[in-house]
Protein backbone atom coordinates (compact mmCIF):
# COMPACT_ATOMS: atom_id res chain seq x y z
CA UNK A 1 0.00 0.00 0.00
CA UNK A 2 1.27 3.50 -1.14
CA UNK A 3 1.45 4.90 2.53
CA UNK A 4 1.81 2.15 4.11
CA UNK A 5 5.09 2.12 6.78
CA UNK A 6 5.71 -1.11 7.26
CA UNK A 7 4.88 -1.66 3.48
CA UNK A 8 7.82 0.57 2.87
CA UNK A 9 10.09 -1.44 5.28
CA UNK A 10 9.47 -4.59 3.74
CA UNK A 11 10.02 -3.29 0.36
CA UNK A 12 13.54 -1.59 1.45
CA UNK A 13 12.11 2.17 1.01
CA UNK A 14 12.52 3.31 4.39
CA UNK A 15 15.41 1.67 6.33
CA UNK A 16 15.10 -0.76 9.01
CA UNK A 17 17.60 -3.36 10.83
CA UNK A 18 16.14 -6.21 8.92
CA UNK A 19 16.46 -9.90 10.52
CA UNK A 20 15.31 -11.96 8.33
CA UNK A 21 12.91 -11.80 4.64
CA UNK A 22 11.34 -14.58 2.47
CA UNK A 23 8.49 -14.29 -0.06
CA UNK A 24 5.65 -13.98 2.80
CA UNK A 25 7.23 -12.19 6.14
CA UNK A 26 9.98 -9.84 7.24
CA UNK A 27 11.37 -8.97 10.36
CA UNK A 28 13.29 -6.47 12.08
CA UNK A 29 14.13 -4.83 15.18
CA UNK A 30 11.29 -2.40 16.75
CA UNK A 31 12.58 0.86 16.92
CA UNK A 32 12.13 1.43 20.52
CA UNK A 33 12.74 -1.80 21.82
CA UNK A 34 10.60 -2.81 25.08
CA UNK A 35 13.36 -5.59 26.08
CA UNK A 36 16.47 -7.27 24.98
CA UNK A 37 14.69 -8.78 22.41
CA UNK A 38 11.99 -6.80 20.10
CA UNK A 39 11.75 -7.65 17.16
CA UNK A 40 8.59 -6.96 14.84
CA UNK A 41 7.53 -9.79 11.92
CA UNK A 42 5.18 -8.72 9.57
CA UNK A 43 3.58 -10.01 6.43
CA UNK A 44 5.41 -8.64 3.15
CA UNK A 45 1.77 -8.04 1.48
CA UNK A 46 -0.45 -5.27 3.05
CA UNK A 47 -2.51 -7.01 5.98
CA UNK A 48 -4.10 -3.55 8.02
CA UNK A 49 -4.98 -5.43 11.23
CA UNK A 50 -4.99 -9.11 12.66
CA UNK A 51 -9.19 -8.38 12.46
CA UNK A 52 -8.48 -8.80 8.44
CA UNK A 53 -7.15 -11.83 8.74
CA UNK A 54 -9.41 -15.26 7.32
CA UNK A 55 -8.62 -18.85 7.00
CA UNK A 56 -7.05 -18.40 3.14
CA UNK A 57 -3.91 -16.71 4.96
CA UNK A 58 -2.76 -19.77 6.49
CA UNK A 59 0.56 -19.58 3.76
CA UNK A 60 1.25 -15.69 5.54
CA UNK A 61 0.55 -16.97 9.12
CA UNK A 62 2.78 -19.95 8.66
CA UNK A 63 5.48 -18.17 7.99
CA UNK A 64 5.45 -15.71 9.95
CA UNK A 65 5.46 -18.18 12.79
CA UNK A 66 8.43 -19.89 11.04
CA UNK A 67 10.35 -16.88 11.47
CA UNK A 68 9.11 -15.87 15.08
CA UNK A 69 10.70 -19.92 16.00
CA UNK A 70 14.10 -19.02 14.22
CA UNK A 71 14.57 -15.88 15.59
CA UNK A 72 13.79 -17.19 18.84
CA UNK A 73 16.20 -20.18 18.36
CA UNK A 74 18.85 -18.21 17.49
CA UNK A 75 18.91 -15.93 20.25
CA UNK A 76 18.51 -18.67 22.83
CA UNK A 77 14.58 -17.70 23.95
CA UNK A 78 13.77 -21.23 23.64
CA UNK A 79 13.21 -22.70 25.28
CA UNK A 80 13.37 -20.61 28.48
CA UNK A 81 10.71 -18.36 26.74
CA UNK A 82 9.02 -15.28 25.11
CA UNK A 83 6.34 -13.76 24.15
CA UNK A 84 4.25 -12.53 20.91
CA UNK A 85 2.18 -9.75 20.67
CA UNK A 86 -0.05 -8.31 18.23
CA UNK A 87 -2.30 -5.21 19.47
CA UNK A 88 -5.36 -5.19 17.00
CA UNK A 89 -7.17 -1.90 16.88
CA UNK A 90 -7.09 1.25 18.87
CA UNK A 91 -8.24 0.48 21.85
CA UNK A 92 -5.32 -2.21 21.93
CA UNK A 93 -2.55 -0.06 21.06
CA UNK A 94 -2.33 -0.78 17.75
CA UNK A 95 -0.43 2.41 16.34
CA UNK A 96 0.58 1.02 12.81
CA UNK A 97 -1.73 -0.05 10.24
CA UNK A 98 -0.53 -2.99 8.74
CA UNK A 99 -0.19 -6.02 10.82
CA UNK A 100 2.80 -6.96 13.01
CA UNK A 101 3.80 -9.38 15.79
CA UNK A 102 6.14 -8.36 18.57
CA UNK A 103 8.44 -10.63 19.41
CA UNK A 104 9.76 -9.99 23.06
CA UNK A 105 12.38 -11.62 25.05
CA UNK A 106 15.52 -11.71 27.01
CA UNK A 107 13.83 -10.86 30.39
CA UNK A 108 10.94 -11.75 32.36
CA UNK A 109 7.71 -10.50 31.57
CA UNK A 110 5.25 -9.52 33.69
CA UNK A 111 1.04 -10.61 33.36
CA UNK A 112 -1.19 -9.59 32.52
CA UNK A 113 0.04 -6.70 30.62
CA UNK A 114 -0.90 -3.24 30.49
P1 LIG B 1 1.89 -1.21 17.72
O1 LIG B 1 1.84 -0.09 18.72
O2 LIG B 1 1.16 -0.84 16.44
O3 LIG B 1 1.50 -2.54 18.24
O4 LIG B 1 3.43 -1.38 17.34
C1 LIG B 1 4.10 -0.54 16.46
C2 LIG B 1 5.56 -0.72 16.74
O5 LIG B 1 6.29 -0.19 15.63
C3 LIG B 1 6.06 0.03 17.98
O6 LIG B 1 6.63 -0.89 18.89
C4 LIG B 1 7.06 1.04 17.43
O7 LIG B 1 8.17 1.23 18.28
C5 LIG B 1 7.45 0.43 16.10
N1 LIG B 1 7.83 1.39 15.07
C6 LIG B 1 7.15 2.54 14.74
N2 LIG B 1 7.77 3.17 13.74
C7 LIG B 1 8.87 2.42 13.42
C8 LIG B 1 9.90 2.56 12.44
O8 LIG B 1 9.95 3.50 11.64
N3 LIG B 1 10.85 1.59 12.40
C9 LIG B 1 10.83 0.51 13.26
N4 LIG B 1 11.82 -0.36 13.14
N5 LIG B 1 9.86 0.35 14.19
C10 LIG B 1 8.90 1.28 14.26
ZN1 LIG C 1 1.39 -1.97 4.67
Amino acid sequence: MADCLFCKIASGEIPAKKIHEDAHAVAFEDINPQAPTHVLVIPRRHIPAFSALTAADGETLGAMAAAINAIAAERGLTPDGFRVVCNNGRAAGQTVDHLHWHLLGGRDLTWPPG
